[in-house]
This record gives structure tokens, sequence and C-alpha cells, in this order.
């Protein structure tokens, strides 16, 4: 299921990424570093009682330096409004209520999305300072007193975001349409191959910078099944806006990533891999999505019999951190291999949902350390008591043993690469969780 968005907003300096850092340090659900997407994290899951949500820091997203301030807060809050179901909107005490805060606050109100009002910096405990009265002057709702440094307060603010949340105890039944998010860097081809794939050129509606954008998804049902293509800022065409939009379309295509099932990575063949790709791949990568990295505009490339070996090769090497997702050299210009980027959908989806019974896994394990004896270290060495796998989208298993230490990376790799072999895994990540028990 797809995980609801929580985005933080405010102005330079009141505190937000500090507040981001406390949130998701405290709840930390990433189990793993992905190279490239870790340093300056503008998102992380965030667990807190039953709810599950992406946190997003939206100071983070690249500053327009050109800009101006205020616009600039303008957009970060328009983006929050169209991509998150709930937002933080952090103040500072100290600074009190200031005239930006005052503007940002009318566009959150007008917007009807439930707003948290964050007032930070309140670092002594007690009775709370008068000042913070003056921030029900921003018109939305009592004021939660926060100091993101020592972290006091956190508990009501993610208690209160968590009751605009939908319930996600209740299991959702699974839609028989897959969801396919296509992300890339602008101008991958990411509209045309979705324009190939509809085919027919649609509609195409020029945006103001600024302007509410409503995602359009895109049915699509063949003889390989029911599709829909969730929209992301690269899919629309915004006539020839400036490029600042473009800045903004990260978030955007989080949001996409989280709604999907299926992510297609678009690389464009005739520029090559860069490290925006691996972002966004990192992304994919971590939230747990099936993937598949579709290198386009094959058919703009001159090539002999080696060529596709040679880039499939280096690919290998960029995207090594994600080895298990498959990759296709496609054109959506002239429809070369999009049929068989649709079984490759249909296969990398089914494998992100695969199910082994603890039986089965447990036959491995045994099999498995008996070829390659876990590690030790000091006399003491690990067992692997019990495995099973606790959940689907993607495989998750957890593993019993005596020691976390003792169970390196390594080892854990060599667990995961059985299980992949044994099932012919591919497509998806898994993930392995290890628990000690005495
Ligand atoms: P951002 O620009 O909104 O992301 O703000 P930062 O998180 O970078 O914080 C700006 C400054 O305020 C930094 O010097 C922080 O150490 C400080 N700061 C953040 N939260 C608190 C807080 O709760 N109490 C105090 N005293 N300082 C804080
Ligand atoms: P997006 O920004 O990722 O949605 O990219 P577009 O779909 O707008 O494509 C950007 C440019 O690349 C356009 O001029 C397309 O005509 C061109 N393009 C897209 N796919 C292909 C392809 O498979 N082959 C070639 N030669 N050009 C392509």
């Amino acid at each position: 299921m797809s995980k609801p968005i929580v985005a933080i907003v405010g102005r330079p300096n009141v505190g937000k990424s500090t507040l981001f850092n406390k949130l998701i340090g405290q709840r930390l659900a990433i189990v793993e570093d992905t190279p490239g997407v870790t340093r300056d994290r503008l998102y992380g899951n965030c667990e807190w009682q039953n709810h599950n949500f992406l946190l997003v820091d939206t100071g983070g997203i690249e500053p327009s330096v050109d800009d101006g301030i205020l616009l600039h807060m303008r957009q970060q809050a328009q983006l929050a409004i169209d991509t998150a179901q709930a937002i933080l909107f952090v103040t500072d005490l100290r600074a009190g209520v200031t005239a930006q805060d005052a503007d940002i606050a009318n566009m959150l109100m007008r917007s009807g999305k439930p707003v948290v009002l964050v007032v930070n910096k309140v670092d002594s405990l007690g009775a709370p300072p008068l000042e913070l009265y003056d921030f029900y002057s921003l018109g939305l709702g009592e004021p939660y007193p926060v100091s993101s440094v020592h972290g006091h307060g956190t508990g009501d603010i993610l208690e209160k975001i968590c009751e605009y949340l939908p319930d996600q105890s209740e299991e959702v039944e699974e839609d028989d349409r897959i969801t396919v998010a296509v992300i890339g860097r602008p101008n991958v081809g990411k509209s045309s191959l979705v324009n190939y794939v509809l085919g027919e050129e649609r509609m195409i509606v020029a945006n103001e910078a600024g302007t509410t954008r409503d995602a359009v998804d895109s049915d699509v049902e063949n003889r390989y099944g029911k599709f829909v293509f969730i929209d992301t800022a690269g899919l629309r065409k915004r006539g020839k806006v400036e490029d600042g939009v473009e800045r903004y379309s990260v978030l955007r295509s989080l949001a996409a990533v989280e709604r999907a099932r299926v992510c297609v990575i678009m690389i464009d063949a005739t520029t090559g891999f860069t490290e925006q790709d691996s972002k966004v791949a990192g992304f994919a990568h971590e939230q747990g999505k099936a993937c598949i990295v579709a290198v386009n505009k094959w058919d703009a490339v001159e090539k002999d019999d080696k060529t596709m070996q040679e880039m499939r090769k280096k690919l290998e090497n960029d995207f090594s951190f994600m080895a298990y997702a498959p990759i296709i050299f496609i054109s959506a210009k002239t429809g070369q291999r999009v049929d068989r980027l649709f079984e490759l959908i249909k296969y990398v989806d089914s494998q992100n949902a695969l199910r082994v019974t603890t039986g089965v896994l447990n036959d491995l394990l045994a099999r498995a350390t008996a070829r390659v004896q876990p590690p030790s270290d000091k006399g003491k060495r690990l067992k692997i008591y019990y495995m099973t796998q606790i959940s689907t989208r993607p495989p998750t298993f957890v593993c019993f043993c005596n020691s976390k230490q003792l169970f390196h990376f390594s080892y854990q790799r060599y667990i995961e690469n059985q299980i992949r072999e044994t099932f012919g895994l591919e497509g998806t990540p898994v993930r392995i969780l290890i628990r000690e028990r005495g």
C-alpha cells in the first residue's frame, strides 16, 4: 500500500531540517543505505504507532537563488499542497509571527489540506511562553510548541499528524491494475513513452509555475493486463515554462514512486547515465518498489553489434546498488521493445509480491549455512536459528540469530543471493531484517 506523504514547510532558519532529522532519527525505518541518496536527505520513512508515512523536508529541495524568498516559499507550499496528505508548518518562537508566515499560512488555509502549526525553538519545559499565543493569529488553529533540538513536543505533533492520515491498520485488497511510475530526468522521453502506450498524443496543457496541477493517471489495458501509468511532473508538458518548475519536480516524482508498484527508471541512451538518475532510482529502491531500467531513444544511437553489450555493462556498474533491476533498451518513438517492457512490468510486479513458505526458507537456510559457514569472531560463531517472511512488496524476511554483530553485511548479502538464486527472484529489492534471540 502506498504511504501517505507529510511535508514540512516554513521559512528558512525556523528549524525545518532540525525537526526533520529529529523525527526521522527517532523513528528511522530505512534499513539500508544507498549510495548517492542518503546525503542531503529530503525524505525519510517515519513510523508512529500504527502509522507509516513519508516525511519530506521541502526546505531541502534545491533552493532557487534568483526567485526571491517569498516566491520560493510559495512554490514549496504549493508543492506540499499538491502532493502531501498533511503539512507541518514550522514557525519560530524567537522570530515571532512574520509577514511571510502569514502569507504562507493563508495559502495553506485556503488549500483545505490538514496543517499542524508548529512553533519551534520553545526550548524550556514548563508553562508555554505567552508569545506562543500570538501564533493563533495565523488562523491555523492550535500552535504546537516544539523544541526540535531537544525533541520536546515532537510526540504531540506526530500524534496530531496521524489523526489526519488514513487508517492503515486494515489490509487493502490488491487492485488487479498494476500502477506504474515512469521516472527520470527531464527530456529522457517519459511522456513520449506514455503517449506511445496510450496510442495517441494526449491533450497537453501548459501550466503556469505554481498553479495547482491535478494528477492525471492513464489507464491502459492490453494483452499483457491492466495498468495505470501514474502522472509525474515530467509526464505533463509544461509548454516552455522556465525550468524553475523542474526543480520542484523531485517531490512529485517521489510521490509518484510512492503510489506505484513498478518503477520504470528511464535513461536517455544518447546522453547516458547521470548522478541524478541514481537519485530517483535510489528512492524507488529504498521504498521497495519493483524496478526496471529502460534505456530510451535506442533508435537514435549509432550502434554496432557490441554497443548494447557495452552500454549494459556500464549501466550494471552505475546501478550496482540495484543489480536486480532488468535493463531494457527501448524507443518510445518507434515503439521498439515496448511490448517486452510490458512483459517485464508484469514479471517484476509478480516478483515484488513473491511469498515463500517458512519451511522452504528454512531448507534454504540449512543448505546455505552448510555450504558457507557463518562468520565467527573470538570463538563465537553466528547461528541463524530461523527465518520467515513477514511481508511482500518488497519480499521482507526476518532472520533470528544469536548475534547481530556477527551477521556481517557480506553474509546478509550471501543469504539474499541464495534467496534470489533459489526463487529466480529478479526485478525487486529484498529486505532482510536481523533479530537477536538469546
Ligand atoms: P531550516 O532552514 O528551517 O531547515 O532551519 P535549520 O534546521 O537549519 O535550523 C536553523 C537554526 O535554528 C540552526 O542553527 C538550528 O540549530 C536552530 N534550531 C533549530 N531548531 C531549534 C530549536 O528547537 N531550538 C533552538 N534553540 N534552536 C533551534
Ligand atoms: P520527458 O520530459 O521525459 O517527458 O521527455 P519527452 O517525452 O518530452 O521527450 C523529450 C524529447 O525526446 C522529445 O523531443 C521527444 O520527441 C524525444 N524522444 C522521446 N523518446 C524518444 C525516442 O525513443 N527516440 C528519439 N529519437 N527521440 C525521443
